[in-house]
């Protein structure tokens, strides 16, 4: 594993996962981020895209490998139990929430999405070393010599906003989350302050936003704003939504260049769509 703080995109979608020809270049698979630095693993969310990195890193058992939700709505959490390296008694996979209040927590939530009648087996099938770990959204957290920040963020049943810390760089990971209209959510921009990478909720334009007031999602161009507020060096887009296909997103690739023109100190562009297999290294 490569030493330095990079992030991977296994699964950029929105609200549900979606197949079809219109969605191949920017891909159809829900939340998954694979964060790796100083030797560590670090996984966000386990949208469906978790499935197609669980096959790959299957081949490298044994694991240590950390999960790290945003929140647990289907749409990143529902590729759980699709991960391979849970099938596996060499792998010690940890899932961390900060989101769940009394009476939910994360092990009871895994469960409740493995029972009868909606799944065939329970939470027991899984056969590597399972941990499930709380934390309060707020809270700092280590990974070997990786630091994170953590942040609530405003959306429906609670969600963590993440920076991630290593070697001086920074990637922060800020979805699903509903921005404050007449300003910016100021819980975001400090948490993003002078990171070199922001992933951001883009779940629709300014121009759709109001049809979806309280859905507890935001906009590329509010994602821009805050980037901008914050001094973010590379903003991501992320969490597209399933109605915007390729030719959707190309569109919005080509008015985010107009809107924050460049490359930021580090070399990266100063905004970029998210799509699957892109890796950035700020
Ligand atoms: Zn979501
Ligand atoms: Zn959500």
């Amino acid at each position: 594993m490569a030493d330095g703080l990079k992030v991977r995109f296994w699964g950029v979608r929105g609200s549900i996962s979606c197949a079809g020809a219109e969605y191949v270049r920017y891909g159809g698979n829900t939340s998954c981020l694979e964060v790796t630095a100083g030797g560590r693993r670090l996984i966000f969310d386990a949208g469906t895209g978790i499935r197609t990195l669980g096959l790959e890193l299957a081949r490298q058992a044994p694991l240590d490998i950390d999960i790290y939700f945003t929140h647990t709505h289907l749409d990143h959490l529902s590729g759980l139990t699709f991960f391979a390296p849970l099938f596996d008694k060499r792998n010690s996979v940890r899932m961390w929430a900060g989101h769940l209040e009394a009476p939910y927590t994360l092990k009871k939530v895994v469960s409740n999405l493995m029972q009868a009648p909606i799944y065939p087996v329970t939470l027991d099938i899984f056969q590597a070393s399972v941990g499930f770990k709380e934390f309060s959204a707020g809270a700092s957290l280590t990974c070997g010599a990786v630091t994170m920040r953590t942040a609530p963020l405003n959306h429906p049943n609670g969600a963590t906003g993440y920076r991630v810390e290593y070697g001086g760089k920074s990637i922060c990971y800020i979805t699903d989350t509903e921005h404050r209209e007449g300003g910016r959510d100021q819980t975001i921009v400090d948490l993003c302050r002078g990171a070199d990478i922001m992933i951001y909720d883009c779940s629709y334009t300014d121009e759709e936003y109001p049809r979806y007031r309280g859905w507890g999602h935001s906009t590329w161009q509010e994602g821009a704003r805050i980037a901008d507020a914050a001094g973010v060096g590379t903003l991501a887009i992320f969490h597209h939504d399933p109605s915007h296909d390729d030719a959707f997103m190309d569109d919005v690739a080509r008015k985010a260049a107009e809107l924050r023109p460049g490359s930021a100190p580090g070399g990266l562009p100063r905004i970029v769509v998210a799509h699957e297999g892109l890796t950035l290294a700020p």
